[in-house]
This record gives structure tokens, sequence and C-alpha cells, in this order.
């Protein structure tokens, strides 16, 4: 798994699984609100499971994300103070994530690793 796929299924599957799952207890306890629940429930199981598995590989393994651009392996990976995360490069720089909701991904290709 790559970078910015992680980053997509952070950024933009969770929220979705939530408010599936929030649907599925705002929905009356019908057919269509069960399935609901349970499809958010089973996302968010699923992602924090990919994510629990990822950190322990990053933490412990020294798993490394493949650079976006040149696909090295050399990256430094990290989480911000704004919380956001970065992956930093050294041939081509760092990619953090920006903008609203942290949805982009901006790069500088700058020496500076902030
Ligand atoms: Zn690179």
């Amino acid at each position: 798994m790559g970078f910015i796929a992680w980053h997509c299924l952070i950024r933009m599957g969770f929220p979705v699984f939530m408010l599936l799952g929030g649907l599925g207890i705002l929905l009356p306890k019908n057919g269509v609100g069960n399935v609901v629940g349970a499809l958010g429930g089973l996302g968010v199981f699923i992602l924090g499971a990919t994510g629990a598995i990822l950190a322990v590989r990053l933490l412990i393994r020294g798993f490394k994300f493949a650079c976006p651009q040149c696909k090295g392996r050399e990256t430094d990976f990290g989480m911000s103070q704004k919380k956001a995360m970065w992956l930093y490069c050294p041939r081509c720089g760092v990619f953090e994530e920006s903008g609203f909701l942290k949805m982009q991904i901006s790069h500088d290709a700058g020496e500076e690793k902030k």
C-alpha cells in the first residue's frame, strides 16, 4: 500500500464508514437500517485493523512507504503538529497532507523537512 492510497483511505474511508455506522444507528431498525449500520461497522473495523497492522509494521518491522513520485523506499514517515501525515523522500522532498479536511497532498521539493 502506498502513502497516497493510505492517505485516501484514512481521510475519506473513515468519515464515510463512520457516517454509515451513524446512519445505521439513526435509521429505524428495519432491513435498510441494519444493512447500512453493519456496512459502516464492518468498514470501520477493517480500516482500524488495517491501520493497526500498518502501525505495527511501521514501528517494529521498519516498513517504509514507497515515494509517490520516484517509488524509492528510502522514505521517512511521520505526523506533524497539525495532525497531517507527511512522507519525506531524499530525492523528491516532502509530501504532506493539506487543505480542507487534509484531503489534498502538497508536495514541497525543498530540502528542509518540516
Ligand atoms: Zn522520491
